[in-house]
């Protein structure tokens, strides 16, 4: 059963409350261990949402004896896989149904408008759960041809225990990528939400209760990261580990991964996204998609297109319609219709590229609009330009993860390739040109896991997404995201009669 509150009510939306604050586990919404809590914040404001149950250690392994015994005992990894696909189908209906809650619990506590989360990325997310739906009746093995008398098979068994860790700029999509894999696989999770916004995960998980799934096969722990995250990726009985976050989080998980039992890890981490504008773009199209490419969902994605390369014939063209598009951006109350951007998720993230600002500055790049605070109460952030900007400043570097487009001069082909390639990161890159040579040329040559040509942020379900370099190991979405999940076994036996 669910022992939910009484619930707090949105201010925008009074019949919307939030209603799930505790810990899943083992199919129970429960205290912590330790009983303590932690707020949640409205990043329009900066008030307290509401405080929710802080998983810490000792609820990671509660949570994972739930899943192990979910896994080791079934009925899920034991199930027909139509079953198991017929659950995910009623989830992702239950979706749909209740778009209008999980969009504002989203907004309410992530800060991105209320129409791209219930237009844009609550659609997406039904839709990769029945993508992997799809998925759970058709993953097989082979039967193979070796040399000598041998029946050789291979079946496909689910990985065991998943342990999950996710990030605050897409909270329930980034829950859709990982679960949908997972549990078309047949395996059992346990999932830890960002300390900035747990809400939405904890309404989702619900829900999959509600569509069928059994108790313990995805428990929920809301905390923080190096308490609740590190015993997740530390602990001795989860079997594979996937991450989405920063590459310097990335780097202790795979560590802790290693110094425990060796579990397989796949992360997602940062990007410095390229968008290179070649000679014969548009400039109008090709303001708009750059723009996009960078200030979309206030631009906290890890995708994010934060270095605009622009061929020098059209330059100085572009840069003055990316200023008017920037200073034409609609930015306030994320609830409000026709709001393009709301506040940044916290203070901290705010601070941060306040002082990035600050940096670009001072290392010599040209403040062509933005630069500052909008008002004075949360963290609105002015859609920022800069010109000028060469690769060895730290706003060419670092992910800032902002409202901050960073536009940098080119002259021809070579040059930008090598200069697009210069950083540490490799997730994606956009390609702004008609020229089909060019397209070819450019979309072979740049280092990164998912090159755009003409469009940026394309994100179907069927795509495989992830990073060359330090922006990641492994793919999620598509087919290329069920091997995560998977252990391939091989069984051999004589054949009596080689003959035949
Ligand atoms: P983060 O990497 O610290 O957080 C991501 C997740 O990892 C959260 O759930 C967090 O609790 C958890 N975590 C943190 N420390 C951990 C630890 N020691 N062990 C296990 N889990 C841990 O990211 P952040 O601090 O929220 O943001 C910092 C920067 O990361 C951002 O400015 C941005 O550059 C980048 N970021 C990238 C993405 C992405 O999608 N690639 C998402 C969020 C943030």
């Amino acid at each position: 059963g669910y022992s939910t509150s009484a619930g707090i009510e949105n201010p925008i939306n009074p019949s919307i409350k939030v209603h799930c604050t505790q810990l899943l586990i083992n199919g129970n919404f429960v205290d912590s261990a330790s009983g303590k809590t932690f707020p949640t914040y409205d990043p329009r404001t900066g008030d307290v949402i509401a405080h929710v149950a802080e998983g810490d250690a000792e609820d990671i392994d509660r949570a994972v004896c739930a899943a192990r015994k979910a896994f080791d005992e079934g009925p899920w990894p034991k199930m027909t896989a139509y079953e198991r696909s017929k659950v995910l189908f009623r989830f992702a209906d239950l979706l749909d149904k209740h778009i209008e809650e999980l969009a504002t619990l989203e907004t309410w506590d992530n800060g991105k408008p209320y129409e791209q989360s219930a237009k844009i990325e609550l659609p997406m997310i039904s839709r990769i759960i029945r993508y992997y739906a799809g998925w759970a009746d058709k993953i097989h093995g082979l039967t193979i041809p070796a040399d000598g008398p041998h029946l050789v098979q291979t079946i496909h068994e689910p990985i065991g225990v998943a342990g999950q860790i996710i990030p605050w700029n897409f909270p329930l999509l980034m829950f859709a990528w990982k679960v949908g894999p997972a549990l078309a696989c047949g395996c059992t999770i346990v999932l830890k939400s960002a300390e900035q916004t747990p809400l939405s995960a904890l309404y989702a998980a619900k829900l999959l209760h509600e569509a069928g799934l059994p108790p313990g096969v995805l428990n929920v722990v809301s905390g923080f990261g190096p308490t609740a995250g590190a015993a997740l990726a530390s602990h001795m009985d989860v079997d594979k580990l996937a991450f989405t976050g920063s590459s310097e989080t990335g780097k202790i998980v795979l560590e802790l991964a290693s110094k425990s039992n060796l579990k397989p890890v796949t992360l997602e981490l940062g990007g410095k996204s390229p968008f290179i504008v070649c000679k014969d773009a548009d400039v109008d199209k090709a303001v708009e998609l750059a723009h996009f490419a960078l200030f979309f969902n206030q631009g906290q994605c890890c995708s994010a297109g934060s270095r605009t390369y622009v061929h020098e014939v059209v330059h100085d063209e572009f840069i003055e319609k990316a200023k008017a598009r920037a200073l034409k951006r609609s930015v306030g109350d994320p609830f409000k219709a026709g709001v393009e951007q709301g506040p940044q998720i916290d203070s901290e993230q705010f601070e941060k590229i306040l002082r990035y600002i600050r940096s670009g500055t001072e290392s010599g790049a040209t403040l062509i609009t933005g630069g500052d605070r909008l008002g004075s109460k949360g963290f609105y952030i002015q859609p920022t330009v800069f010109a000028n900007v060469k690769e060895d400043m730290l706003i060419a570097q670092d992910e800032i993860f902002g409202p901050v487009q960073s536009i940098l001069k080119f002259r021809d082909m070579d040059e930008v390739i090598r200069r697009a390639n210069s950083t540490r990161y490799g997730l994606a890159a956009g390609v702004f040109t008609n020229d089909l040579d060019t397209a070819n040329t450019l979309s072979r040559a740049l280092k990164v896991g998912t090159v755009w040509i003409n469009c940026y942020d394309v994100f179907d379900a069927t795509i495989p997404f992830g990073g060359y370099k330090m922006s990641g190991q492994g793919r999620e979405k598509g087919v290329h995201c069920l091997s995560n999940y998977l252990q391939v076994k091989a069984i051999v036996a004589p054949l009596k009669n080689p003959a035949w």
